[in-house]
């Protein structure tokens, strides 16, 4: 009697988790792949973009990683495949070669964390997925887009490459995501989307995401959406609540040292520290093995199989600590990332809110700590200024402070907390800062 009332409680209590994907009107075997990974209800972006992504929409969401944006497209991209194959919407002619989606992507790495993504929530329809990014070789490409795909993941590089040499073709292609939009600005790519999206078919649903919207993103979206509905969820460059952010007035000289301090704490299960330069993550990445601290580097002078090693290796926790140019700064999905560390501030003040987010993903807290030298103080300014939040100890600095060659007087574990979501309010007078 016990073990059945327990069973229809578990019952109901499924029906119940599954309504919420279910009101969204996914296909089953999505909705089997949710529950199989444990998703209890779709994230607010996933509540808004999925309904409307069904429903054809163009759509631009402003959304950082972390959200569960993957999800929010890769699932309606995969229910239109199901019903694509059961005949009730029309897909590329057979035997075209054409492919009915396209993901672009910023970097490799992305993009390959999008495909696995894709066979993850497909794995109950094996939705056929061909990766076409740059540094990797091009020959299992090529035969990929010459067998036929559904969906291509792409750097727009490589695609734009493929697409010249006439192996890849996009007259078919009527449904275009844009991931991380504005770091595709910042590298460069927007002439290559350009030249792709002109290529796709006319009647195309085009969902662009970016954590950012500056002016370039939004002249893209003018000239290649339709009447876009707007999706925003979280503001503007907002650091996600759940993450702690200390910054730590330091000398350039000290911050080795500082360093190894802070990745020894106990509390340090996973971290990633960002670096400006490729040199740079290079020599921390030495220092810290010889430290001790088991750590792996990643920048985009690595090879393809280095960069895949050092995330494997990362990822599976054999090395905890990943030092990185901002190349790992977006999109990259690792779990139970507790630190984040700023090595040296970011000098675009959106690297900031991107780097940070690495942390405190899927609701969980994290910490972000940066070391600041005097020369960066400008930098910390700017991300205040963008994320409106005051975050150097003490307030922030007032213009005219001059730098003092003293020694820091305090350590790492002295570091205070920035006050996290705490409003700038330029009302209140601001003690100065502590000099260096
Ligand atoms: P993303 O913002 O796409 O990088 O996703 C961040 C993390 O959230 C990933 O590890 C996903 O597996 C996880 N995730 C996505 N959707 C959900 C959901 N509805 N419930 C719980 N976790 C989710």
């Amino acid at each position: 009697m016990r073990l059945l009332f327990v069973r229809a409680c578990t019952v109901a209590l499924m029906k119940d988790l599954m309504s919420s994907f279910t009101e969204l009107g996914l296909a089953e075997p999505l909705l089997r792949a949710v529950s199989s990974l444990g998703y209890e209800k779709p994230t607010p972006i996933q509540a808004q973009v999925i309904p409307k992504m069904i429903a054809g929409l163009d759509i631009i969401g402003i959304a950082q990683t972390g959200t569960g944006k993957t999800a929010a497209f890769v699932l309606p991209i995969l229910n239109r495949l199901a019903n694509q194959k059961l005949g009730h919407v029309e897909g590329p002619k057979p035997g075209s070669r054409a492919f009915t989606t396209l993901i672009l992507a910023p970097t490799r790495e992305l993009a390959q964390q999008i495909a696995d993504s894709i066979r993850e929530y497909g794995k109950f329809m094996k939705p056929r997925v061909g990766l076409v990014v740059g540094g990797a070789n091009p020959t299992p490409q090529i035969r990929a887009l010459a067998t036929g795909v559904d969906i291509v993941v792409a750097t727009p590089g490589r695609l734009l490459d493929h697409m010249r040499s006439g192996r890849a073709r996009l007259d078919q292609t009527s449904q275009i995501v844009l991931d991380e939009a504005d770091q595709m600005l910042d590298m460069g790519f927007i002439p290559a989307i350009e030249e792709i999206m002109r290529k796709t078919s006319a009647k195309r649903q085009t969902l662009l995401l970016s954590a950012t919207m500056p002016k370039p993103i939004r002249t893209l979206a003018q000239a290649f959406m339709v009447t876009p509905e707007q999706i925003s969820v979280s503001s503007v460059a907002k650091p996600a609540d759940n993450i702690r952010q200390e910054v730590i007035l330091i000398n350039q000289a000290d911050k080795s040292e500082r360093l190894i301090e802070l990745l020894a704490q106990r509390e340090v299960e996973r971290a990633i520290v960002f670096t400006r330069t490729k040199r740079g993550t290079d020599k921390l990445e030495k220092a810290l093995n010889l430290a001790g601290l088991q750590s792996v580097g990643l920048h985009g002078d690595k090879t393809q199989g280095q960069r895949n090693k050092a995330l494997a290796q990362f990822k599976s926790g054999a090395r905890k600590i990943l030092v990185a140019t901002d190349v790992a700064a977006r999109g990259l999905d690792v779990d139970e990332v507790s630190h984040v560390v700023n090595y040296d501030m970011p000098t675009v003040a959106e690297s900031y809110v991107h780097r940070i987010g690495r942390t405190g993903r899927a609701g969980k807290s994290g910490v972000a700590i940066s070391f600041c030298d005097h020369s960066e103080r400008g930098l910390v300014r700017d991300i205040e200024r963008l994320t409106n939040l005051s975050l150097l100890p003490g307030g922030s600095l007032r213009r005219d402070e001059q730098p003092r060659r003293a020694k820091p007087r305090f350590n790492v574990g002295q570091a205070r907390p920035a006050a996290v979501g705490r409003p700038r309010s330029p009302a209140k007078p601001r003690p100065a800062a502590r000099s260096l």
